[in-house]
């Protein structure tokens, strides 16, 4: 080894020790006749001395080396006079007084500091992406990722799962987005599917008789990037036999308290509270307007179609007359806003697809005027009446959307999301877990006349709702499960179906005809007819916890190597052209070619 010791490792009660340390230069300075050299290794920082009288060869070498440089150096460990010791540093006690100093490697600058927490441009970091995961905080999230993989692996290898790997290359199986395909030269015209995720296999694995199985899996979805997707990502993807819904929930709620437990010496986080609240959607829609609210904070939303279809405001009366909502948030200490304070927020709902957003706002102070453009349609009474209904005080802000249903929703969970985060509510250091139960099976597609899986087409009805299939697909529920974390979505699951007959059926209602479930799912249905034990899982999302746990704000900070939100990889220059010895092994000829050639390839 090159080295006795890490570079986070020496103690007063080395001092005297002769070792060998070697890393990267953190910082280097010269001062009267002495180099200090800062080394760093994965572990820590390490002061070294060099003195030019008692190492002068070492000196010489000293001087010439910068930051990044990769160097070994050679000496005696010796107690920091004292005033010189840097409680800061876990080895703030000691220093190296350097007898050699060897060069392993130079290194350029840097296009950006590595030693210290300054912004970069993003792109940057990516293209140098191997400078970037040097810095502090980046090697703080790999860490604790890998703590994160292997407290999963021992909480479920206690409880009797195996780990066992399924393929890349295979067959469509669909979530919900786009597969990637990968040509097959060996068959001509033919496509390996990227898997979403293992949700067959893991399925089939159940029908092979392992009823408990796990494995920290890739998936591969080909849908546009936002801050908590990536084209490939990692999950926790878990299945178990003879469970119901309640032992599944129960195992999740004990990984994750552990994972809060594991990550927290690290991050700081914090646990709301070790009962994971249970929402309907539907609940979870009329309270939060959303399928995974932040549980962080109230702002909850108040239902006040009732109220306001009696005032004179016409959008109101009439939207409450179709049958849509009216309802309203109280923002806290807001009621003092500007008119263009108040005029911006108009943007966030049209944001969120709203027309627009109402608002009260009840000033604070002496006048404690009630300010709003649509206070002239109500009557003192009415006005009093939704003040009380919003338990509104002096100093706050209602702001109320009226719409459709989706409308309303998607309005007022932009809203509480803002001023969560304007508020400062939603503190990056606390987690906080719920589930959303109670999913209707099915989603109507006006655009394709048919019935499309609201989770994947292997969820199970409830047992009570199957005969809905046949009367009216649109009242069966799911036995799906999703668990939200701080306004993310972490985990989905569900218990399957385990009987050819019902998955036919499902099959059949979201217009797959009997042929078409035959090609696509074959494999499943006749596995279906060899003993299948009732069956049920689900998968968390591995980057997005770490993410939650870390406090970071997107994803691409706890993955090694990003994509970026353009799905590309900006450090290797992925994806990139494939050259045409290569197309033609794999039989593919490109749109432009065929073009070109004034050819349609068909000859
Ligand atoms: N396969 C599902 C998903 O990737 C999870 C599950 O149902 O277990 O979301």
């Amino acid at each position: 080894m090159l080295k006795t010791h890490t570079c986070g490792e020496l103690r007063p009660e080395h001092a005297a020790q002769h070792v060998k340390l070697a890393g990267w230069v953190n910082r280097v300075r010269a001062q009267g006749g002495v180099v200090f050299i800062d080394l760093r290794d994965r572990w820590g920082i390490t002061q070294a001395t060099v003195d030019v009288q008692s190492a002068p060869e070492a000196h010489a070498a000293a001087e010439q080396i910068g930051r990044e440089y990769v160097v070994q150096i050679e000496g005696i460990v010796r107690p920091r006079p004292e005033g010189m010791v840097n409680p800061n540093l876990p080895t703030g006690g000691i220093e190296v007084e350097v007898q050699r100093v060897r060069v392993l490697n130079a290194a350029k600058t840097p296009p950006f500091e590595v030693s210290a927490e300054s912004k970069v441009d993003e792109a940057l970091r990516l293209k140098y992406r191997y400078l970037d995961l040097r810095r502090q905080r980046m090697q703080r999230n790999l860490i604790l990722r890998g703590m994160v993989t292997k407290a999963i692996r021992d909480y479920l290898y206690e409880r009797g799962f195996i780990e066992i790997e399924t393929p890349i290359l295979f067959k469509t199986t669909p979530e919900g987005a786009r597969d990637y395909l990968v040509p097959s030269r060996v068959h001509p015209g033919k496509f390996y599917a990227l898997p979403q995720s293992p949700q067959q296999l893991k399925q089939l694995l159940m029908v092979a008789g392992y009823e408990r199985y796990f494995q920290i899996a890739r998936c591969f979805r080909d849908e546009d990037q936002r801050g908590d997707r990536q084209p490939e990502f990692t999950q926790l993807d878990m299945e178990m036999s003879f469970v119901e819904r309640e032992d599944v929930l129960t195992l999740i709620e004990g990984l994750m308290i552990k994972l809060v437990e594991v990550a927290a010496p690290l991050t700081g986080c914090q646990l709301v509270t070790p009962t994971f609240p249970r929402l309907t959607l539907q609940e979870a829609m009329l309270k939060y307007g959303c399928d995974k609210p932040d549980l962080r904070y109230g702002l909850e939303i108040v239902d006040i179609t009732d109220l306001a279809a009696q005032t004179g405001f016409k959008v109101f009366v009439e939207n409450a007359a179709a049958g849509n909502p009216i309802r309203a948030i109280r923002i806290p200490g807001c009621g003092n806003y500007s008119r263009k304070q108040l005029d911006d927020l108009t943007e966030l709902a049209k944001g969120a697809g709203g027309k627009g957003l109402a608002y009260i706002a009840l000033e604070s102070g002496e006048s404690g005027q009630v300010k709003s453009p649509i206070g002239k349609f109500f009557t003192v009474e009415q006005m009093t009446a939704l003040i009380e209904r919003m338990e509104a005080q002096q100093g706050d802000l209602i702001l109320i959307s009226s719409d459709t249903h989706p409308v309303v929703c998607a309005v007022l969970d932009a809203v509480r999301r803002e001023f969560g985060a304007r508020l400062g509510l939603a503190d990056p250091k606390k987690i906080a877990f719920c589930w959303i139960i109670d999913f209707p099976l099915f989603d109507w597609n006006a655009d394709e006349q048919r019935w499309d899986p609201s989770h994947h087409l292997f969820t199970s009805p409830m047992t009570e709702d199957i005969p809905f299939l046949d009367s009216d697909p649109s009242k069966a529920r799911g036995q799906q499960y999703d668990l939200a974390c701080n306004g993310y979505e972490v985990a989905g699951g569900s218990i399957r179906i385990h009987d050819r007959a019902l998955q036919e059926k499902v099959f059949g209602l979201i217009g797959l005809d009997v042929e078409d479930a035959k090609a696509r799912f074959g494999h499943m249905l006749e596995a279906f007819e060899y003993g299948t034990p009732p069956h049920g899982g689900i998968a968390p999302g591995i980057d997005r916890l770490v993410m939650l746990l870390a406090g970071e704000p997107n994803i691409r900070e706890v993955i090694a190597f990003p994509k970026s939100q353009q799905a590309a990889d900006l450090m290797a220059g992925a994806p990139s052209e494939a050259d045409a010895h290569q197309l033609t092994e794999l039989h593919i000829r490109l749109a432009e070619e065929i073009s070109h050639d004034g050819n349609n390839g068909s000859a």
